[in-house]
């Protein structure tokens, strides 16, 4: 990188994301060439500044990684390898994993060496002097390679309770090597706010470089301490998207990201990107195959979800009441949850879909209300299950009308077969308007079956049928404890192609409680389609 780009660059504030380096640490944690890739294509969308991409020399799949990315156009983001300082017994030109390192072909690089005096003389098993030298020469010479060297100082924090002198002299031997940036590591992620603020500011002032900082959230400081950096002059903050990373984790950017921006106004990625954390901070966890905490700040399912009735009446009158920040600033959506202690208004505001006319203290919603909270004691749960709730409301207010009777279902289980998927029959019988079908379906599973055979059955009545597809089905035990009179609850997810819902249902019977669920999928179908056709003759 240019000098002067160089300069202008590091003494604003800027992310730096670690996730495939440090966050690859984290537990189950995998990547393929291919994730990897798409993380880099996610990540410059969003506009952070470097992306730390793993260290070369370490296997072939980063090697492979390393040629793949070139290909890719970035933005914003410059890659970073990352490596450490030269063994302590060779020249740095000699190094074989600095060779790597440079083999790497990124305008970036980040080295880490020991600051702790402990670390150097237990661990290193070299001389203090030694140490510095190290850092020094191994900075100097991927700078008279070209490389802009970005400097992590590790375990710095606990290096300066320690023995404060030398700690700083490694800083030094690093700016004298002609590191861009000194990145401060609260390695062991045990360090509290006052000292961060403290011993960055110290570097800060004195090293005449910028100055970083690495965070982990072993105390569950990790943010805060990223915060309080930047406060006292740190322009580098380095974490991982969605905070993941060995042990309890790395500082969460995308919650560090909308707090310098919104709450400290700060700016630390291109305009008009921090709406776009939450589907990035999704998408991240996608490629990981994790599943994104549902209360993440700001970028979490229920980061701006309401359940308690009172709070949702403030928020429907003013979103201010209990909301920090618009949830649009950061790209997610605001909800309400229903729940025993939903407020009325909540449900009155969904009923009124239905019959617009319908007053706050009318019957009918008193008993729409009680219907619900029995339903929740049940085991039942609406949030995620609108098809369902919508059929309940129809049921009270008289829009409903049974699309058929259900004579009975069989199942007939059967042991895997080798060579053969199916693994369960079932037979049902409905009746439509006096008419009877009785039906057949073999499928993977009971659950499959049923469906395949209450599908057929209603086929001949209903044609619409034909488009449903089931998309997802979780089932949930309720009470483990009583283990074989355990509820459960099912929730399937279905679509015909144009809109999608879901559906719930509950028994201490798994095959119940998807019949229950299943057939309200259908009926949901059938009624709306009911509906359109009969909006079409208005
Ligand atoms: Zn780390």
């Amino acid at each position: 990188m240019e000098k002067k780009a160089e300069r202008e660059l590091f003494s604003k504030v800027h992310i730096f994301d670690s996730t495939l380096r440090d966050g690859a640490q984290g537990e189950g944690i995998s990547f393929s060439v291919q994730d990897k890739l798409n993380i880099v294509r996610a990540l410059d969308g969003l506009g952070v500044s470097f992306i730390e991409a793993g260290n070369p020399a370490s296997n072939p799949k980063d090697l492979e990684f390393f040629e793949e990315v070139r290909k890719i156009p970035l933005e914003t983001a410059r890659l970073v390898a990352f490596g450490s300082t030269r063994r302590k017994d060779a020249e740095a030109k000699d190094d074989a994993n600095l060779k790597s390192l440079l083999a790497a072909g990124t305008e970036c690089v980040a080295i880490f060496g020991k600051s702790w005096d402990f670390h150097v003389t237990e661990i290193l098993r070299a001389s203090l002097e030694e140490n510095l030298a190290m850092i020094r020469d191994t900075i100097a010479f991927l700078e008279s390679e070209g490389r802009t060297v970005i400097y992590d100082a590790e375990h710095y924090f606990d290096a300066y309770r320690a023995n404060p002198a030398y700690a700083m002299e490694t800083l030094k031997a690093a700016v004298a090597g002609g590191a861009a940036v000194v990145v401060l590591c609260d390695t062991n992620g045990g360090t509290l706010p006052d000292e961060i603020s403290s011993m960055t500011a110290r570097a800060a002032s004195e090293l005449g470089v910028p100055v970083g900082i690495h965070c982990h959230n072993d105390a569950g400081l990790a943010v805060a301490n990223s915060l309080l950096a930047v406060k006292a002059g740190a322009t580098e903050i380095q974490g991982t998207l969605i905070g993941f990373g060995e042990r309890a984790g790395n500082a969460n950017l995308s919650t560090i990201i909308a707090d310098l921006e919104l709450k400290m106004g700060i700016t630390c990625v291109p305009e008009g990107k921090v709406a776009e954390l939450t589907s990035v901070a999704h998408r991240i966890a996608e490629i990981a195959n994790v599943s994104l905490e549902v209360g993440m700040p700001f970028v979490g399912h229920n980061a701006f979800a309401h359940k308690a009735g009172m709070h949702i009446d403030a928020v429907t009158k003013n979103p201010r009441a209990y909301e920090q920040v618009p949830p649009e600033s950061v790209g997610n959506e605001r909800s309400f949850l229903m729940s025993e202690v939903a407020g009325r208004s909540m449900i009155i505001e969904k009923i009124r879909k239905f019959d617009p006319n319908i007053q706050k203290d009318s019957p009918v919603a008193a008993q729409i209300v009680a219907r619900v909270k029995d339903l929740e004691h049940a085991g039942y749960q609406f949030e995620g299950a609108e098809g369902s709730f919508e059929l309940l409301v129809r049921k009270n207010i008289g829009k409903y009308k049974p699309f058929f009777d259900l004579q009975y279902y069989k199942i007939i289980g059967e042991q895997p077969i080798k060579g053969v998927t199916c693994t369960a029959f079932a037979q049902v019988k409905i009746g439509v308007d006096g008419e009877m079908a009785i039906t057949a379906g073999e499928g993977d599973g009971p659950v499959h079956a049923l469906d395949v055979a209450l599908r057929k059955a209603l086929e001949r009545f209903y044609p619409g049928v034909h488009s449903i597809r089931l998309t997802d089905f979780k089932v949930r035990v309720l009470d483990s404890k009583s283990a074989t009179a355990a509820k459960v609850r099912v929730l399937i997810e279905s679509t015909d192609g144009e809109k999608a819902w879901s559906t719930v249902g509950v028994s201490t019977d798994l095959i119940e409680a998807s019949w229950i669920a299943l057939v309200d999928s259908f009926e949901f179908k059938l009624i709306s389609d009911v509906e359109k056709r009969f909006k079409a003759y208005l």
